[in-house]
């Protein structure tokens, strides 16, 4: 498969595949962006493309694909031959369900996720949770809170994004399963969307939100590292 960028029968720049129809599949498309860097456009045709030889599956109109945090939709491209590539249109929002053309959010997202892993000197990028799944918290907490205190475990469930958030008071019993609650992440962060950039942490990390600061324990770390993140 190969990426080559020309310009759609309507005047719009865009990034398509050569060399999906050999293995059956519909060629895709997707509209390009000058603010995306052309690396970003490689990995995602690359985790597509791997899809469909990996699962032997095809990609039909109408199909959506999880990317990352949010979603992808597949639709016939106005040319009739491709497929083009649409995403939630707010991926912040808990109920969003519009799609637009193109993925501009979704890679940008991903990219803000692996920067924020580098910046704290962590070697390891963990898996990038999709917005559907769940996390488990403190009941104490509400949107309100001032403090939440995330820490990744291992999760074996694939619905599970391995993230426990705290209310930070160390009196609270988090043993005690009816101090718990399971939520959506999409709900969890929907006061603070920015949060989503620190999801991508590996195991073992532990990251602290206040209203001004943000304070990363990298695994294995007694000391944290604090950045103004403004969350
Ligand atoms: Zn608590």
């Amino acid at each position: 498969m190969q990426i080559l960028y020309d310009v759609a029968p309507n005047g719009a720049r865009r990034a398509r595949t050569e060399g999906l129809q050999s293995v059956g599949q519909m060629e895709i498309s997707l509209e390009a962006n000058s603010q995306i860097p052309e690396d970003s456009t490689e990995r995602l045709f690359r985790y597509i493309s791997d899809y469909v030889m990996v699962s032997g599956q095809k990609i039909h109109s109408g199909e959506t694909m999880r990317y990352g945090w949010t979603t992808l939709r597949f639709t016939l491209a106005p040319d009739g031959v491709m497929l083009q590539i649409e995403e939630l249109a707010q991926p912040f929002s808990p109920d969003s369900s519009d799609y637009t053309a193109g993925a501009v959010n979704a890679m940008t997202i991903l990219t803000r996720q692996d920067s924020t892993v580098r910046r704290f000197n962590i070697q390891k990028i963990g898996h990038h949770p999709h917005r559907s799944e769940m996390a488990i918290i403190c009941r104490n907490l509400n949107a309100k809170s001032k403090i939440m205190v995330f820490d990744r475990i291992a999760s074996n469930k694939t619905e599970d994004s391995g993230w426990f958030v705290g209310c930070g008071d160390s009196s609270h019993d988090h043993n005690n399963l009816k101090e718990l609650a399971r939520i959506h992440l999409a709900h969890l962060v929907a006061s603070r969307p920015k949060m989503v950039y620190y999801l991508a942490m590996p195991e073992e990390t532990r990251v602290v939100f206040d209203y001004s600061k943000t304070i990363v324990f990298p695994p294995g770390e007694n000391e944290g590292k604090e950045e103004d993140s403004g969350v």
